[in-house]
């Protein structure tokens, strides 16, 4: 009888390590793997002569000296998850699981699976998982992997695939426009959005078989996996929509009238479209549907002296108009002041103070008058820190990709030195302005109050370093104050939020949270409410938009550069809508042809147009991140509102910012 012992070490010696394989532990696993446990019977004397062998279903089982090759390319590191796809005779996933610390392997055969699960389990393997199905899709509940191996010849590299792929994870697959020629090609993907390929010579597999691969019938030529380009696909899921003045557009969004929370996202700080859509599309979850929360992202001391004065209140205590400080253009703008107007007449109308509507700041408790007081304690006690604070604060945003710009931060000692100086700076500011606004409001009771004092040492120390802390700490404080104010207001109370996409759009699906761990309101809104949360974003392709320079600079009207080839927005902007609605949950094929991560551009008050691939761009999957998405092709910057108007009846507009 042959020794397949002695056979199986030769084998190993002449044909693979010989052959140019040098990963060891590739070597002992094919040195340990017995082949011929997994050769059809009566082909088990040929088991070790380096070829592949007929197997079931007119299926092979691949060559060792290929087997070995593959797994090598894939660079399997031991605490490795790994997908094959193609189990064939299971020697492969056999080969692997001794490398591997976990295998899953996919076979489109039923009969063939249940073979090689057979023979794996025979062989004690306990670390391999094998199910019958189609490959080519992947097995996204096992996602993300560290490696995939593709054990059959596909027309082009399966998307899914691709997506399923870990950062830094491999995928090594033969490729090729003919059934059986392809290349082998290896790609790494080196970032979300981001993928390099290799080719690593020419190899003859069977044809993978499946959605995103060959056709059955391999005579009709393979189906391209998306049959139109995404820009069509774009163009064919929208739905036009109207001027946002004409009522055809805020009817459009009839269909969010039924959630607790509608989410309104904002691509910029500063877009008129994107301020009057949503206060068209506001008015209307209003009048016909009965919202009677407003939340947006301003801090709550300034939206309280609104929210007074829309109900027909007498403004704050001390009398000072609201939203003073940087960035005055994000809520003191023509669109704004319009959309208050229309509430203060609307609250007019209602009567009674509880059936009215409220306008509520979802920020940290004074964020934007803390930070002003930071600033303005830095630049006595130390410009430089000043200066580095400015810098901070301008990014203080979740795309923000600059790593330099905290690590010179947390460098410099003096910014250290200050830190006891600004947090007692900050307590002071926040004991004083609780005495004022916050409690005559009466919307946050005095326990809210009390936790917010007794927190505020370790909120202004986090939100003075920034990073993913004070970010999540902020965005956490945002759900709270929501779920409170609804809370208060009833079981069937419901809500707007106007903020930023980056606070709007599940932070799951971004680099915030697959990058960064950092959260979101809509992540964590979607987490409560589920179905019951419409999370809404906003895109533009160019155009002009009100921004700083610099944190605490001028308001200035920048010009919006052409969004970049790689980005959704381009692809919304070659799709040749104007303006439209993408309503994610009615565009199947759409969803599927988007589930590749691809750049977004966030513009928040900064925007710095010459470093913007850097500082405005990050990756997302678009229909993962919102439920709905409203394109505007062309934008313009909201319009500021002089700093005072002594005549407030003469100039309507200017409510509730001119008195
Ligand atoms: N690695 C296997 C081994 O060691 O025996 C060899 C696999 S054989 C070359 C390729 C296998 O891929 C076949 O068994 C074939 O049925 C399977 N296959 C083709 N298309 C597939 C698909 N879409 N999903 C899963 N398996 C597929």
């Amino acid at each position: 009888m042959l020794d397949y012992e002695y056979a199986r070490q030769k084998m190993v010696d002449t044909h693979i390590a010989r052959r140019g394989v040098r990963d060891e532990r590739v070597l002992d696993a094919m040195r340990e793997v017995p082949r011929e446990v997994f050769v059809e019977e009566g082909f088990e004397e040929f088991a070790y002569e380096d070829s592949p062998l007929p197997i079931s279903e007119g299926q092979t089982i691949s060559q060792p000296l290929v087997v070995a090759h593959m797994i090598e390319a894939a660079e399997i590191e031991p605490a490795d998850r790994v997908l094959e796809v193609g189990t064939g005779s299971g020697y492969a996933a056999a080969v692997m699981s001794r490398v591997a610390a976990e295998v899953f392997s996919i076979e489109r055969h039923a009969t063939l699976s249940e073979m090689a699960r057979r023979r794996v389990e025979a062989l004690g393997y306990r670390n391999v998982t094998m199910k019958i199905g189609d490959g080519s899709e992947g097995w996204p509940e096992q996602a993300p992997f560290d490696a995939i191996l593709v054990a059959a010849g596909g027309p082009t590299l399966p998307p899914a695939l691709k997506e399923q792929l870990e950062i830094g994870g491999r995928l090594v697959m033969p490729v090729g426009r003919e059934p059986r020629n392809q290349r082998l090609v290896r790609v790494t993907r080196v970032a979300a959005n981001r993928f390099e390929d290799e080719d690593l010579g020419g190899v003859m597999f069977v044809p993978l078989i499946g959605a995103q691969g060959w056709q059955p019938d391999l005579t009709v030529p393979p189906r391209p996996v998306h049959p139109i380009s995404l820009p069509e696909q774009i163009a064919a899921a929208a739905e036009d929509l109207p001027r946002i003045d004409d009522p055809a557009f805020a009817e459009t969004f009839d269909r969010f009238g039924d959630r607790r929370v509608v989410l309104l996202g904002e691509a910029s700080h500063g877009t008129s479209e994107f301020y009057r859509a949503r206060a068209a599309i506001t008015r209307r979850l209003v009048e016909k549907h009965g919202f009677e929360i407003v939340a947006v992202e301003a801090d709550w001391p300034d939206a309280a002296i609104v929210n007074r004065i829309a109900r027909g209140l007498s403004p704050a205590p001390d009398g000072h108009p609201p939203f003073q400080r940087f960035p005055t253009w994000m809520w003191r703008n023509t669109d704004v002041a319009a959309f208050l107007e229309w509430l203060r007449a609307h609250n007019e109308g209602v009567g009674d103070i509880p059936s009215q509507v409220g306008f509520y700041g979802l920020d940290l408790y004074n964020m934007r008058g803390s930070i002003a007081a930071v600033l303005a304690y830095l630049d006595g006690a130390d410009p430089q820190a000043a200066a580095i604070a400015r810098q901070r604060y301008g990014c203080l945003t979740p795309w923000q990709n600059e790593p330099s710009t905290y690590g010179r931060a947390v460098l410099t000692s003096g910014y250290r030195k200050c830190e006891e100086g600004v947090v007692s700076q900050c307590r002071e500011l926040l004991e004083r302005s609780l005495g004022q606004s916050l409690h005559d409001d009466g919307l946050l009771d005095a326990a809210q109050n009390a936790r917010l004092v007794a927190s505020a040492e370790k909120y202004y120390r986090i939100m003075y370093y920034g990073g993913a802390e004070s970010w999540n700490l902020r965005d956490r404080h945002m759900f709270e104050t929501l779920d409170h104010l609804l809370a208060s207001a009833g079981p069937s109370s419901r809500a707007v939020v106007w903020a930023h996409n980056s606070h709007v759009g599940d932070a799951r699906e971004t680099d915030m949270g697959r990058l960064r761990s950092e959260l979101n309101i809509g992540q964590l809104c979607r987490e409560r409410f589920g179905e019951a949360a419409a999370l809404i974003g906003f895109g533009t392709h160019s155009g002009s938009v009100a921004a700083a320079s610099d944190w605490d600079g001028d308001m200035e009207v920048k010009q919006v550069r052409p969004s970049l080839p790689e980005s959704h927005e381009r692809l919304c902007h070659d799709s040749g809508k104007s303006c439209c609605l993408l309503d994610f949950a009615r565009a199947d094929d759409l969803r599927q042809a988007l589930a590749e991560p691809r750049l977004e551009r966030f513009i928040g008050v900064i925007y710095r147009s010459e470093t913007e691939r850097l500082t405005h761009y990050a990756a997302a999957v678009l229909p993962r991140q919102f439920d709905a998405f409203v394109w505007f092709d062309r934008t313009t910057a909201v319009t500021p509102l002089t700093a005072f108007e002594p005549d407030r009846d003469a100039v309507p507009l200017t409510f509730p910012f001119g008195y």
